[in-house]
């Protein structure tokens, strides 16, 4: 029992270590669940911020935009600053109308020191990415996980 452990613990010592050389050598390791650019249907935001206030890292804020959207009385769209976003999805969640999706389209130019070029307004999330993309997280495809299995007596 201890001696299997130990083992394996051997076996991955004298293994070379992993590492994906990204962006240097490797492309982006990309499925059809990663959760990456987000897109945002103005015309379906309410301007309730929940999303904001789901938020665990500060990422969203609130902008004030005119125009006609009959849905969003108070005429704010949130915004996602990349270089404080996590991508846990919870803004998702918590967006009772479905107006903030993910997609699996990473940013690869987000990479960078240049913190003025990861702030995306609502108006930039609402341009759908210029490239091949699913939409791996929304109201639609989210199931909640199924109830843990009952206690053994
Ligand atoms: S994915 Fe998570 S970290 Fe990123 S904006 Fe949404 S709630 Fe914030
Ligand atoms: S995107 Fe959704 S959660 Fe965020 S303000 Fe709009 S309606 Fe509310």
């Amino acid at each position: 029992m201890v001696l299997k452990p130990i083992a394996l613990g051997i076996k991955y010592l004298l293994r070379k270590p992993y590492t994906r050389m990204f962006p240097i050598k490797t492309r982006e390791y990309v499925t059809r669940q990663t959760r990456a650019r987000h897109i945002l249907y103005m015309d379906r935001c309410v301007g309730c911020r929940a999303c904001q206030l789901a938020c665990p890292a500060d990422a969203i804020k609130m902008y004030r935009i005119e125009g006609d959207y009959p849905k969003n009385r108070p005429k704010i769209f949130p915004g996602i600053d990349y270089s404080r976003c996590t991508y846990c999805g919870l803004c998702v969640e918590a967006c009772p109308v479905n107006a903030l999706v993910m997609t699996n389209y990473t940013m690869q130019h987000l990479i960078t020191e240049d913190k003025s070029t990861t702030l995306y307004t609502p108006e930039m999330l609402a341009k759908p990415p210029e490239g091949e993309y699913v939409i791996t997280l929304s109201k639609d495809t989210w199931t909640p996980p199924p109830p843990p299995p009952p206690r053994k007596k």
